[in-house]
C-alpha cells in the first residue's frame, strides 16, 4: 500500500542539516535514486498520480524535478517538458519571475511545448515555501494549458506552501507522497 511506499520512500532520504546554509535541513534524494527499488516505486507511483489526474504532459522543475519527472512521463506514456532557469532554454520562451528569500528567480518553458488542450502535471523533489512550484502553475496558465495536479515527493509542511499555493491550483491536487 501507499503507506508502504512513503516508509520506503522516506528510508531513502537523507537529512543534511545546515546545507547549503545555517538553519536549513536539507532533503537529499540521492540515496533513493540509487536504490532501484525505491527509485522504481516512486516512478511508479508518481506515474499514477499522473493518470489519475488525466495529465496529458509532464512538467519537470530544475533541477531534481528532471530526474523524477522524466521516468514519470515514460510510465505513463506522456510527453516531458522542462521548467528551467532563466537563460538555459534556446527557443522562444515564456519566463516567470517570483520572490525568494533574498532576492528573486526567473523561470522559463518553451511556449509551444504546451497548448490550450494540455493538462499538465507538475513534478519536483520538495515542496518548501511553494514560490517555485506557484511560478510554474503561472508559467503552464500563461502558455494557455490546464494545470492537472503537483506532486511532489515531499512537502514541508511547517513553511507553509501547501496554503500559499492554494489560490494557484485553484481547485488541482497537490500530492505528497
Ligand atoms: P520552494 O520554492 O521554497 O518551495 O523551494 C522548492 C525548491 O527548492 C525545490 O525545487 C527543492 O528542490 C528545493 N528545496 C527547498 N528546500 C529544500 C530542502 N530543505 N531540501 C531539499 N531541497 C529543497
Amino acid at each position: 500500500g501507499l503507506t508502504d511506499i512513503s516508509a520506503l520512500l522516506l528510508s531513502r532520504i537523507r537529512d543534511v542539516a545546515d546545507y547549503p546554509e545555517p538553519g536549513v535541513m536539507f532533503k537529499d534524494i540521492t540515496p533513493l535514486l540509487a536504490d532501484p527499488e525505491a527509485f522504481t516505486a516512486l516512478s511508479d507511483a508518481l506515474a499514477g498520480i499522473a493518470r489519475s489526474t488525466g495529465a496529458t504532459k509532464v512538467v519537470g522543475l530544475e533541477a531534481r524535478g528532471f530526474i523524477l519527472g522524466a521516468p514519470v512521463a515514460v510510465r505513463a506514456g506522456l510527453g516531458f517538458i522542462p521548467v528551467r532557469k532563466a537563460g538555459k532554454l534556446p527557443g522562444a520562451t515564456l519566463s516567470q519571475a517570483y520572490d525568494l528569500e533574498y532576492g528573486s528567480a526567473e523561470i522559463e518553458v518553451h511556449a509551444e511545448d504546451l497548448t490550450r488542450d494540455d493538462r499538465v502535471l507538475v513534478v519536483d523533489d520538495v515542496l518548501a515555501t511553494g514560490g517555485t512550484a506557484e511560478a510554474s502553475v503561472q508559467l503552464i496558465r500563461r502558455a494557455g494549458a490546464e494545470v492537472a495536479g503537483l506532486a511532489v515527493l515531499m512537502e514541508l509542511g511547517f513553511l507553509g506552501g501547501r496554503a500559499r499555493l492554494e489560490p494557484a491550483l485553484a481547485g488541482a491536487p497537490l500530492e505528497a507522497l
